[in-house]
This record gives C-alpha cells, structure tokens and sequence, in this order.
C-alpha cells in the first residue's frame, strides 16, 4: 500500500485534480470521481412540497417537549407569534425564524401521508411549523386567528424556498390536513391561504370559474361523489376509488397491510373537511354543496385543464 499511495499522488498532480473526491478500494486503490466531464441536466431537486403545519403548543413547549427532545417529531422551519407569552419568556423581543433541520435532509414533520403520486412525505417535502393554539374539544375545533407578523414573515419564508425549489407547483403548497386526511386539520380554517396567494405562494382558484360552476350545478345538481372524488384526486388528495367501489385513503392503499385496504364510509366527508379548511374556510362540516364542489372544479379546471 505505501508503494501504491505515491504513484496516485503523481497522478493527481498531473492531471490537475487534486481536489476531485476519490474513494478507496479494499486494497487501498484510489478511484477518482469525476464530477466534471459529463453532466446530466435530467434530474429535479427532492423538495417536491411544502408542507404548512401550525404547532397546537406554545412556543416553549413545541421547542423544548416536542422538536428537541422527543425523537420522533422535527420541521424545518418554526415560526413562533411574536406576542405569544412563552416566546417572550426565552428572551427573544423580535419575531425571528428558526431553521431547525436543514433543507436537504428530509425532517420528520408529515407521518402517514399522500399527495399526488408520492406516499410518506417525510422525504420529498420542507415543512413550516407556525406557533399557534388551535384547539379541539370533543371534535369541536377552535381556530384562533394568526399573527399578522407571523404571517408576514411565512410569506417571505415561502418565496424564499420556492424560489429556490422552482419544481415545487402551486398546488404543492399544501396543509398537513390535505396530507393526512384521515387525523390532520392543520394549519386549520384561519389560515390565510388566499392572502398567501396574492403574495405568490399557492393555489387558488378564479372567482369567475368557480360562479361557472355555481350556476351549472344549481341547474343540474352537484356531481356524483366518485366524480367528486375524481376531480380530488386529480387535484392531489390521497383519496381514491376502490376497484369494487368505496373510497380509502392512498397512504393505506399504497403502504398499508390487506386489512386497511377497506373501503372507508368516512374517507370522502373526511378528505371533504380537509378541502374546505384550505379552501372554503367558512364551512368545514365535510358536507358536499355547491359552493364547495364548485370550487373543487374551478381548481381542477385551473390547474388540472386535461384532467376535467
Ligand atoms: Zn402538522
């Protein structure tokens, strides 16, 4: 081995690449790794989403109980409400993001999850957790309002990674809620998406279509629900139709053992709430009326022309 080591190094000298990376064979053989004669630009980066969560815990808690200590749970970005009390207590007196999980290592923030054609997310995904107490009792949620700062300082965020992600669509900024349809409201019904919208980051659909639809369905009734469930999938919701009819969620398909793959009597009104938390925030019953079937379509008709 040491008569080997100063014959590579003359070769490195001569050929002038004394800083390309190398591994080593079980004989002590270098082999060079050419990074620079040929490259292939048919490749996309692995953020394929982004993915909003809100945090349910105070700011000290979610920092200390959750996403330090309890080795299960992790995003890459918090952002905690400037005028929460335990944000305070830390010492901080300025609204600043933290950065916990750099963005090219895939953070545990999404669990069972699905969106368009990709299952468990964890790995394709940037997740932004924002400071905020939404509540539930009983299956009765509360959605406090967000920081207006706080949400100044997300859109900012999002630009900045998708910018930088440009692979990342609008319609793959989404909530965890649209994920994880079967156990998931977040980031819940006050959520300013639409105002995210106007600043560039996200999925809306056109006033105008959506009225198309209104009156279309107001004559002729709203879809049937495996149409509806069509155009959700089609959209990016993990929900699918079985082959003997039903519905089930695509994480259980796709992932799950045989029993999960049971048609599931609350997968529609389930993936239907989450849909209206995004996107009709005043109603989030997971009933199916015009307003919302319209909106689905105008969305689909929008982003998803072909697949009307
Ligand atoms: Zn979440």
């Amino acid at each position: 081995m040491k008569g080997v080591l100063p014959l590579l190094t003359a070769i490195s000298i001569v050929s002038g690449c004394s800083n390309q990376p190398s591994v080593t064979g079980a004989n002590g053989e270098k082999y060079l790794i050419d990074n620079k004669t040929y490259r292939s630009p048919n490749f996309s980066s692995r953020p394929r989403s982004l993915v909003i969560h809100y945090t349910v815990e105070n700011f000290a808690t979610a920092i200390n109980d959750r996403f330090l200590t309890s080795g299960v749970v992790a995003v890459h970005y918090l952002i905690p409400d400037p005028t929460e009390a335990s944000y305070k207590e830390q010492g901080f007196t300025s609204l600043r993001i933290f950065n916990l999980v750099d963005e090219d290592q895939g953070a545990w923030h999404a669990g069972a999850s699905a969106w368009e054609n990709r299952v468990k997310l964890n790995d394709s995904s940037i997740a932004v957790d924002l400071v905020n107490l939404a509540s539930e009792n009983n299956g009765t949620f509360t959605f406090p309002p967000f920081n207006d700062e706080q949400i100044e300082a997300t859109i900012a965020l999002c630009k900045d990674i998708l910018k930088r992600y440009p692979d990342i669509q609008p319609t793959q900024v989404v909530g965890h809620g649209d994920i994880s349809l079967d156990r998931k409201s977040d980031p819940g019904a006050a959520f300013p998406w639409k105002k995210l919208y106007d600043n560039g980051v996200g999925a809306w659909f056109d006033e105008s279509t959506k009225e198309k639809y209104v009156s279309l369905f107001r004559e002729n009734g709203i879809p049937s629900n495996d149409d509806i469930v069509k155009k959700l999938s089609a959209y990016g919701y993990g929900i699918e139709i079985l082959p003997g009819g039903g519905y089930a969620f695509k994480q259980f398909i796709t992932t799950g053992s045989g029993e999960n793959i049971k048609s599931d009597p609350a997968a529609l009104s389930k993936t239907i709430r989450v849909f209206q938390l995004h996107f009709r925030q005043q109603k989030y019953d997971g009933v199916i009326d015009i307003e919302t079937a319209a909106i689905l379509y105008a969305l689909v008709e929008k982003y998803f022309p072909g697949k009307l």
